[in-house]
């Protein structure tokens, strides 16, 4: 199989250590191979949910790169039809009666809400939004669209996903741009774009959440595989909400790969099983969660604050409200 020269140097960075092997999340759970795809056989990423823990430990190259462009390239994906059509990889949600966010235009900063929220969970966009204004960081919304992290795009080089994204942030004219998805600011900051996910500014005055009403709840977080390293921000975020957070193994909830995700998302649920609700910073873990049969209620991480500001105009929309 050929291989695009980008993509090809990474490959021949790799040494064949096998740590990306090690901690892959994947293939502990009878997945994909890194080190097989980094050899060359692409068919072996089948499997990958891009949960990005061989990043974490190479030292030489970027497997999850080469691992999306192969999961893109051996399942013949290209940019989807919704994205041509709307600007985002996923058509949008048909829900109604989703509160409406409160932007204020001519904001210094704006709110990109993203394909996932877009599609399948608009009222954390309404959360969000008045999350920041709650920590003195009104935002317009940015309407340029998908930011191309998604796999769909992974056939297209490096320069062609540059373009894409410069162009989508024209409006900003240089703003700050906060994310809902954790791939969103990624990508758009790879691109030179000045973005963050929203936790960063939350944490940043934590002090307003502290005075609001608050809510009692026992909560576990999970991250997202994005703001592993921001867990801190999270808990005390939770903490300052009111909320009682207590320990869970950090893990990927297992995107939607057939088989792994289930068995993934088995074991999330088990180790927050004494918690109230499940809180997270990603909207694909949100997704999964409120999706999975039997599981705890879970909460987008601005939703905790939208509760202990006495707000529960997101909760109905959920498939299991918190109580
Ligand atoms: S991709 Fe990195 S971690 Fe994996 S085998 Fe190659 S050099 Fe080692
Ligand atoms: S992104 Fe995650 S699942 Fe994919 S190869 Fe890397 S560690 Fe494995």
């Amino acid at each position: 199989m050929e291989f695009r020269d980008d993509i090809a140097e990474l490959m021949s960075k790799c040494v064949g250590c096998g740590r990306c092997l090690e901690v892959c999340t994947s293939h502990s759970h009878g997945g994909c191979n890194p080190l097989e795809v980094m050899g060359g056989k692409l068919e072996s990423a089948k499997g990958c949910i891009g949960c990005g823990m061989c990043n974490t430990v190479c030292e030489f190259t970027v497997p999850k790169r080469v691992m999306l462009y192969a999961v893109c390239k051996v399942n013949g994906m290209s940019v989807t039809q919704a994205y041509r059509e709307t600007g985002y990889n996923l058509p949008p949600s048909d829900m109604e009666d989703v509160p409406a966010p409160h932007y204020m235009m001519g904001a210094d900063a704006q709110l990109m809400p993203g394909c996932l929220v877009v599609s399948q969970a608009p009222y954390l966009e309404y959360a969000t939004e008045r999350a920041l204004s709650l920590v003195g960081a009104p935002t317009e919304r940015f309407e340029g669209g998908c930011c191309t992290y998604a796999v769909p795009f992974r056939g297209l080089t490096e320069e062609e996903r540059d373009a894409l994204k410069r162009k989508a942030a024209e409006p900003l004219k240089g703003r700050k741009l906060y994310t809902i998805c954790s791939g969103c600011a990624d990508e758009m900051c790879l691109s030179g774009i000045d973005a963050e996910h929203v936790i960063h500014r939350l944490h940043q005055d934590i002090d307003r959440i502290r005075e609001l009403p608050g809510i009692r709840l026992r909560v576990a977080i999970q991250t997202g595989c994005g703001q592993r390293d921001q867990l801190w921000k999270f808990r005390e975020v939770a903490e300052a909400c009111g909320c009682e957070v207590i320990d869970a193994e950090q893990g990927c909830c297992g995107k939607l790969v057939p088989r792994i995700s289930g068995e993934l998302m088995a074991e999330r649920q088990e180790s927050m099983k004494d918690a109230d609700a499940i809180v997270v910073g990603c909207p694909s873990c949100f997704a999964r969660y409120d999706q999975y049969p039997e599981g705890k209620p879970v909460l987008y991480i601005t939703e905790l604050i939208l509760l202990a500001m006495g707000d529960r105009s997101t909760v109905g929309f959920h498939r299991r409200a918190v109580q």
